[in-house]
């Protein structure tokens, strides 16, 4: 028999309550029980993949191709599991379903309605992918934590909380836990914590038959004893199933925190698994979460994007940077630069704003353009991939940062001023970044390249196959409907891009490194969503290690630069002068001939 812990918000949203149920499942996990985890979405598109990251934060990716919320990248990170596309459940997906099935008269003529057929859909959905091994073992989980998304009370969620209260009511007590997310603010100066907004939603959870087991109070400060003696009386809940969930340096000590109060003891009784679970073994995650804290040599990377304001909206690859620099012992300070602020027109109507962006840009240890879509800032971005190009600076391209790259090498470097991705240009006479074939351009959900693809290293050598330990392929996530021209490669190579990184059909560029660069690498694919704490992304770490000086060096790759000369079409002259360049001689003038001179080599 499944185990589920529910985990529901109330009072306001953005309590956190992905990250809590993300620590549930990493304190049952610790205890010896398999996890799986379920998000609940009560909104009416079918999954987050045509939702803006400023409004939502960023789209999630999955191996299965599933563009879903990004509290399932929480899930995957904390829990080290790999979900599908069916564990995140919508309004738009259940309806979906539900319709279909009405289609194709499978109600055999019965009114069709949202109680029982809604959420009858709902329950059978939720029993089905909690049975669906995530973790790499055989069997399904012992536990499934699912997150209803929203507050209580909020009308789009009504079916969703009464297909819960069924599926509470029918699988019984003891195997159905409920933790209640609430607010505990403190309003007036003398500083009193206040219990009646989380009163009135318990009050209105149990007007809905759910019925708490355990309250989680989000505050700014431990919950004052008499503050939880309250809650206990007036939510009638035990004291001890009152857990404080104050503010805390990093989020890594939300389990910590939870292990402290015994929320484990708590939903394993209420699971009926007290005899079945082991104490919490944290200690690892615990070093890390204290190791976090104690950092303070800083590696500054620069974040050149569109959503500067809105951090969500690049949650993963800031997490994938904060999992390579603890690796590296560094405090991650992250520099955002609005990528228009880089460009021209800026310099023109907001000086000052382009002179601050400037100045940070040069400033940094690292930069990185992410993934991102649309034209807003595309010239921004190729003004930071040639300053980190042309300076040396360490580089990671994702995706679109990848294909401006690409962009801006042919526009510097092969002297072709009209370079362009046609997601930009659509006319454009050098289209160095084209649609593929499998995009669609009438119809934008699910119509991308997503989900976990196979990237073959073309030279062992490189940089990238180093940090994949020598890997002779890797599998990562994608989303993209763009890709770097291969009619262009020949043309790129010669000046000097490596394309070290293809698909199996050879055509598809997914790695470009640049072997006169201490650390120039483009990737097609999204590594940010399969780092996780303790394993970070093999490109970031060396993003962080290039920043930090910790990288291997260039001189230690001796195959690639052999083949790189072999390959080019260069003259004998300046083969040489490319070999002597990466044995470290002649370093100064070649830089500056070969690869910072837009008339330097014309096709
Ligand atoms: N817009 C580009 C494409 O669709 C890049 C996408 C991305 O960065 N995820 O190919």
């Amino acid at each position: 028999m499944m185990k589920y812990v529910l985990v529901s918000g109330g009072v306001v949203s953005g309590l956190g309550k992905g990250v809590l149920a993300s620590s549930i499942g990493v304190v049952l996990k610790s205890c010896g029980l398999r996890v799986t985890a379920i998000k609940i979405d009560p909104y009416l598109n079918t999954d987050a993949g045509t939702m803006s990251p400023f409004e939502h934060g960023e789209v999630f990716v999955l191996d299965d191709g599933g563009e879903v919320d990004l509290d399932l990248g929480n899930y995957e990170r904390f829990l080290d599991v790999k979900l599908t596309r069916d564990n995140n459940i919508t309004t738009g997906k259940i309806y979906q379903s539900v319709i279909d099935k009405e289609r194709r008269g499978d109600y055999l003529g019965k009114t069709v309605q949202v109680v029982p057929h809604i959420t009858d859909a709902i329950q059978e959905w939720i029993e089905r992918v909690a049975m669906i091994p995530v973790d790499g073992e055989k069997g399904p989980a012992d536990v499934c934590v699912i997150e209803l998304g929203g507050t209580i009370g909020d009308i789009e969620s009504m079916p969703f909380v009464e297909a819960l209260r069924q599926l509470s009511n029918r699988v019984g007590s003891g195997n159905f836990c409920l933790v209640h997310v609430s607010l505990v603010p403190v309003v007036s100066a003398v500083g009193e914590q206040k219990t009646k907004p989380t009163q009135h939603s318990v009050q209105e959870l149990r007007g809905f038959g759910l019925v708490p087991n355990i309250l989680a109070c989000r505050s700014f400060k431990p919950l004052e004893g008499n503050v939880k003696e309250k809650l206990s009386q007036f939510c009638h809940i035990p004291a001890n199933n009152i857990l404080t969930i104050y503010d805390v340096s990093n989020i890594w000590h939300i389990p910590l925190l939870l292990r402290d109060q015994k929320a484990h003891e708590a939903i394993l009784k209420g699971l009926n698994l007290i005899g079945d679970a082991k104490k919490p073994a944290l200690e690892q995650w615990a070093a890390r979460a204290e190791r976090c804290d104690e950092f303070s040599s800083p590696v500054r990377i620069a974040m050149v994007g569109k959503y500067t304001g809105l951090s969500d909206a690049y949650l993963s690859v800031l997490k994938a940077l904060l999992h390579a620099s603890v690796e590296c012992s560094r405090k991650l300070v992250v520099e955002w630069i609005a990528a228009t602020d880089l460009e021209d027109a800026t310099a023109r109507k907001a000086p000052d704003a382009y002179e601050a962006a400037w100045n940070v840009l040069k400033n940094v240890d690292g930069i990185l353009v992410p993934g991102g879509f649309g034209d807003r800032g595309v010239q921004g971005k190729i003004l930071a991939a040639k300053y980190a190009r042309e300076n040396q600076v360490p580089y990671l391209g994702i995706c679109l940062g990848m294909q401006i790259a690409v962009v801006e090498f042919a526009r510097s470097i092969l002297g072709l001023q009209d370079a362009n991705s046609t997601e930009f240009d659509p006319d454009t006479k050098c289209p160095c970044v084209i649609f593929m074939p499998e995009g669609s351009k009438t119809h934008l959900g699910g119509t991308m390249r997503l989900g976990s693809r196979r990237t073959y290293f073309q030279v062992a050598d490189c940089i990238t196959a180093k940090l994949y330990k020598n890997a002779r392929y890797v599998d990562e996530r994608h989303r993209h409907r763009y890709e770097v021209n291969p009619d262009m490669i020949d043309k790129l190579e010669c000046a000097g891009l490596s394309f070290v990184g293809k698909d199996e059909s050879g055509k598809r560029m997914e790695i470009i490194e640049l072997p006169s660069h201490p650390f120039f690498v483009g990737v097609q694919f999204h590594p940010e969503f399969k780092s996780r704490p303790g394993k970070p992304s093999a490109v970031f770490l060396g993003l962080i290690r290039a920043a930090t000086g910790e990288l291997f060096t260039h001189a230690q790759l001796p195959t690639q630069i052999n083949n790189m000369a072999a390959k080019s079409s260069l003259s004998n002259g300046m083969q040489a002068k490319i070999k002597a360049f990466m044995n470290g001689s002649a370093k100064s003038s070649l830089k500056t001939s070969l690869f910072s001179n837009a008339n330097g080599i014309r096709t």
